[in-house]
């Protein structure tokens, strides 16, 4: 049978998801569920755990449920699905009685393949009606360390999962599926489901795109603030520990003029949905949260995740941190570790809980936590390695223990033309301005003024205007120039910098190395991005359902000319090339 079926499954791929290729964990996965073996999957976050169980979804006969611990996580897979032309639907509180009962006999009349449903919905009774039409063919548990109280997440309510089951006059499937399970969690897992001889496959939890970082003794406020001005187009993730720093946080970078949002649980219904739906919506870059935020937030072109402040153990660190590039293109986690962290850690363990066994058992992972913000060695192994895998690979090239590009250099130079261009220009005009005039660029305004007329114009006539941006930054962030606090900022020079003018001072920076990207036409990049979040406006869809930023990428490369060549971009099917393809071609086109 499995042969056949793969074929089909190879089929439903192409057609509806524009893959050519399984990942070899998918392929294993897939032949195992349609064999009709019960299996657990351990798959870090990016790999693809999703088509794991859809496809086959789309082979089985009757139904695949779905369980999933958040009504916005199965909203979003839901809408995913509906874009690619896959019938899934939900059931959760979120729907009012009538909606309820319509879907209800939708799901009875065989319209979806894939039904979503909290665990709370999971009485006999309430699928009575459907098990009477249908036949529920597979039970796929999402997030299945949510069962596990040993897990970093556990809910009370997956424990109605077994019964279930149970309950059931036909035993369907099971598929399990979890990010993040250490050994324990695991086991935990098959034993709570009640799994006779399931197949378990543990795809390695290594996250190659990502690089790690931690950093010690930075000012904690101007790191974020001069990364978040860095990496203005890409979306990321700041989390601190408490809803008190959090608003702080937020406070201080509105005031410094930069778009971002905040999410806690103290903040209302309404106001969070709205920040939720603006960082989706790619309205804002960047949201500033606690914990409360992420799970079920499936947004696959976050590009960095920084933490305010270190997590109380390594799984919440790796699924936080692990938000980022989830369409597996480059990200960047990085924690700020301050000594402090660690005492608030502790105290929210002590007044957590009353069990001491539990604690101890707290404590112990919270010191894994501290030892990975002190390790000299690869950060990567050491998650690796925390997660019980005995394959670690070498040092990974690509963290902050590997590259160890703390080297200083002087820079004292570039330096002396940056402060003598903001000096020649009295402090009046704003960063873009400065690197124009370094630039040497012929802009109305620049040429206006006469700049181009003063010693420093052109200096840095080799760079970009977004590099030499860049370095004013690090002089901003370091302290040698200031920015007005005022709409439209102006950088001002500081005493350190009339002393590096002077000769007094020499300017030494860590420079670290900006990551390659690939050869992508950043312009096109652009373009192709701004025409997906029209679409996204027009059809009210967050932008990364459209197309992710690795297709757009994909299409920079290929570059089709036709809606046939569309087709070998990676991630557009048969349903959203006939809904977008063209589109994007006209802004391919336009761009030759
Ligand atoms: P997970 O749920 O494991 O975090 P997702 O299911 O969201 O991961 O998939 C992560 C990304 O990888 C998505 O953008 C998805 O479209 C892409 N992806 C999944 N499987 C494949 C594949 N076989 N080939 C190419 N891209 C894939
Ligand atoms: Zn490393």
């Amino acid at each position: 049978m499995s042969n056949l079926s793969f074929a089909k499954a190879l089929d439903v791929l192409q057609r509806y998801y524009g893959y050519g290729a399984f990942r070899p964990a998918q392929e294993d996965i897939i032949r195992s569920l349609l064999a009709g073996h019960d299996t657990v999957a351990i798959m870090p976050t990016g790999a693809g755990k999703s088509i794991c169980f859809q496809v086959p979804a789309m082979l089985l006969k009757g139904i695949t449920l779905v369980v999933s611990p958040l009504i916005s996580l199965m909203k979003d897979q839901v809408d995913a699905l509906t874009e690619q032309g896959i019938p899934a639907t939900f059931i959760n509180s979120s729907l009012t009685p009538a909606e309820a009962r319509n879907r209800l006999t939708a799901i009875a009349a065989g319209r979806f393949r894939l039904v979503y449903a909290a665990p709370e919905r999971l009485e006999a009774e309430y699928f009575q009606y459907i098990l009477a039409h249908q036949e529920i063919s597979m039970l796929t548990i999402d997030e299945s360390h949510c069962i596990s109280q040993w897990g970093h997440d556990f809910r009370p309510s997956y424990r109605q999962i077994a019964p279930f089951i149970a309950s059931l006059p036909h035993k369907p499937i099971i598929s399990a599926f979890t990010a993040t399970a250490t050994p324990s969690v695991r086991e935990d897992i098959v034993h709570q489901l009640q799994l006779q001889d399931p197949a378990v496959y543990v795809s390695g939890s290594d996250r190659p795109n990502l690089y790690f970082g931690v950093i010690h003794g930075e000012d904690k406020k101007k790191y974020i603030e001069h990364y978040i001005r860095s990496h203005p187009d890409d979306a990321g993730i700041i989390y601190a520990a408490t809803r008190k720093e959090v608003d702080a946080l937020y406070s201080l970078l509105l005031r410094r003029k930069l778009a971002v949002g905040h999410y806690h649980a103290g903040l209302s219904d309404k106001e969070r949905a709205q920040f939720q739906d603006d960082f989706l919506y790619d309205n804002i870059h960047v949201m500033v949260a606690t914990n409360a935020f992420g799970m079920g937030i499936d947004k696959s072109n976050v590009r960095y995740v920084i933490h305010y402040n270190m997590p109380k153990n390594i799984e919440s660190y790796y699924q936080e941190a692990g938000r980022a590039g989830r369409d597996g293109e480059p990200g960047e986690c990085i924690l700020l570790f301050a000594p402090q962290d660690t005492m608030t850690q502790k105290y929210l363990i002590d007044v957590s809980s009353e069990n001491t066994e539990r604690k101890a058992y707290e404590f112990g992972r919270l010191q894994k936590m501290v030892d990975y913000c002190h390790t000299p060695d690869c950060l990567r192994q050491f998650i690796i390695a925390y997660f019980g895998e005995t394959n670690v690979p070498g040092n990974c090239g690509n963290c902050s223990s590997c590259q160890d590009d703390t080297e200083l250099s002087d820079i004292t130079i570039d330096a002396q033309k940056v402060f003598s261009c903001v000096y020649r220009m009295h402090e009046h005009y704003g960063t873009t301005m400065v690197a124009q005039v370094l630039r040497g660029s012929a802009d109305q305004r620049v040429l206006r003024f006469g700049f181009d007329k003063l010693s420093t114009y052109g200096l840095f006539s080799t760079r970009s205007i977004a590099d030499i941006k860049l370095l004013i930054q690090r002089f901003i962030a370091t302290g040698y120039l200031a920015l007005t606090e005022s709409e439209y900022p102006v950088v001002r020079l500081q005493d350190s910098a009339y002393a590096v003018m002077r000769g007094e001072k020499k300017v030494l920076q860590q420079i670290h190395k900006e990551k390659e990207r690939g050869p992508v036409h950043m312009e096109l990049f652009d373009l192709l991005r701004t025409l997906r979040k029209e679409l996204a406006v027009r059809d009210h869809l967050p932008p990364y359902l459209i197309f992710s930023d690795a297709t757009l990428r994909d299409m920079c490369a290929v570059q089709p000319e036709t809606l046939d060549e569309m087709r070998e971009v990676k991630g557009i099917g048969d349903f959203k090339l006939k809904k977008y393809g063209q589109s994007f071609l006209d802004c391919l086109t336009e761009h030759k």
